[in-house]
């Protein structure tokens, strides 16, 4: 039997629609919509069950309702993330430019993130926080295996973050947790969980972290704050609040798709291809401030220097990040912050060499080393964490699927050593020529 929706919140909704609730109610019992978005990496493959593109967002497709592509290897190895599509709003609305400093500070387990970066086109700097310790690891790995190398992950509370970026982000975008009316079509159980107590929880602690949000935006910045969930208790009441309590914040109107929006949009199931979502853009007045100047990074040594660069050519600043080589486009102060990710992670130099890192080898820009073409039985036996015989290359190699990066393997002696994370590896499945593992 199906579970009902809550009965506060079918009188809350009857409220803010009239008779055309009935609509939503009806479209909360169909089937949910599914989507992907590309990232900036490329394959010699095509992904089968692409339905039409999501008209407001950069290379993002409807999926077919039984897609398989979130088992593909194509996912993990970071050619596209899956999103729903009204999930592709927030960041949208937000449109960072390239250049810009971003702040996300709700942001695992990454999906706007991996769009915002897109947005910018991985320059400037983006920083992901996530309060959760176990979702900020998540949102890590969501953006080595997108390839992000211009990105800071935090992981701290929004109070603290607020005390050391005042006035710093051109763009802030607040994807608070909420009561998650959207996920109601998608996991029905969530219906249960639902509470009016709940709803009013979240409407104070969403009010904590806007507070905090609003400090770090620049004057003339903007900052968009989105929730998955339909009542007005956690969105139009807060953005009311918000421009009460902070006046030098004023929503502005955007566009979306061609249509023009009053600076808020609720992405009703029923009116809007996706699963519910609000969004709202807010600009901060003033002039803009002069940005604080970046204190320099840690130094590389000549001999770090020299060990990266016999290993492999590399454009950008190098700075040290503890023992680790990482590229990171401008670094605001970090120390006292709990960093899990700091740009790009090239490697760390060891008694025996360079040791490149995972991370740049899923980035956009691999390190310059012989590749290895495998084919999908090889490639399998690579995630499993294999070691790979009869290979005639010597040193690191670039282990490939479809021209699409795997990781990293060290060849001697005809040997292949394994240097894909032992964390990522599949212990069990085979691949087929789609990547789809079974
Ligand atoms: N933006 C993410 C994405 O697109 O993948 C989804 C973010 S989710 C809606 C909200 C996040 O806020 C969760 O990861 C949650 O752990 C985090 N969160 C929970 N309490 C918080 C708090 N008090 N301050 C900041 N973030 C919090």
């Amino acid at each position: 039997m199906s579970i009902p929706l809550p009965e506060a919140f079918c009188r809350v909704m009857r409220e803010q629609l009239g008779s055309e609730a009935e609509a939503l109610f009806e479209a909360l019992e169909g089937v949910h919509i599914r989507a992907l978005r590309f990232g900036d990496k490329k394959a010699d493959t095509e992904v089968p069950g692409l339905l039409s593109p999501v008209p407001y967002a950069l290379n993002a497709y409807e999926l077919e309702k039984d897609s398989p592509a979130g088992r593909s290897w194509l996912h993990d190895g970071g050619l596209y993330y899956l999103q729903e599509p009204a999930a592709m709003v927030p960041a949208s609305v937000l449109n960072p430019a390239p250049g810009e400093s971003v702040l996300d500070l709700c942001a695992a387990p990454g999906g706007k993130s991996t769009q915002l970066s897109s947005l910018m086109r991985s320059r400037g700097l983006l920083v992901c926080n996530e309060v959760v310790p176990r979702r900020a690891q998540v949102l890590s790995g969501n953006l080595e295996r997108m390839g992000v190398g211009h990105a800071l992950v935090t992981q701290e509370r929004p109070e603290k973050l607020a005390q050391r970026f005042p006035g710093f982000f051109d763009a802030v975008l607040v994807d608070a947790p909420c009561s998650g009316e959207g996920m109601f079509r998608r996991q029905a159980e969530s219906r249960l969980e639902w509470s009016w107590d709940g709803v009013r929880g979240c409407q104070s602690r969403q009010r904590e972290i806007l507070s905090c949000a609003v400090k770090m935006v620049r004057l003339g910045g903007r900052l968009v704050y989105s929730t998955c969930t339909l009542n007005h208790l956690e969105n139009e009441d807060n953005v009311l609040w918000l421009e009460e309590n902070f006046p030098d914040f004023h929503r502005e109107s955007f566009r979306l798709a061609g249509e023009e929006y009053p600076g808020i949009l609720t992405c009703y199931p029923h009116r809007f291809r996706g699963e519910g979502q609000f969004a709202a853009l807010l600009r901060r007045g003033g002039e803009t401030e002069a940005r604080v100047p970046a204190p320099l990074p840690p130094p590389v040594s000549r001999e770090q220097k020299q060990a990266l660069f016999s290993f492999s050519p590399f454009e950008g600043e190098v700075m040290t990040f503890g023992q680790i080589l990482v590229s990171l486009p401008e670094c605001p102060p970090l120390q006292g912050l709990r960093v899990l990710r700091c740009g790009l992670h090239l490697g760390q130099v060891r008694n025996h060499g360079f040791e490149p890192d995972h991370a740049w080898a899923m980035s956009l820009t691999p390190p310059c080393l012989p590749c290895v073409d495998m084919c999908e039985e090889e490639a399998a036996a690579y995630l499993r964490g294999d070691v790979l015989r009869e290979r005639p290359e010597r040193g690191w190699v670039l282990a490939r699927w479809k021209g699409l990066p795997l990781g990293l393997g060290k060849c001697s002696s005809g040997v292949m050593k394994n240097h894909y994370p032992k964390g990522l590896r599949r212990t069990s499945g085979q691949m087929d020529e789609t990547g789809l593992l079974s």
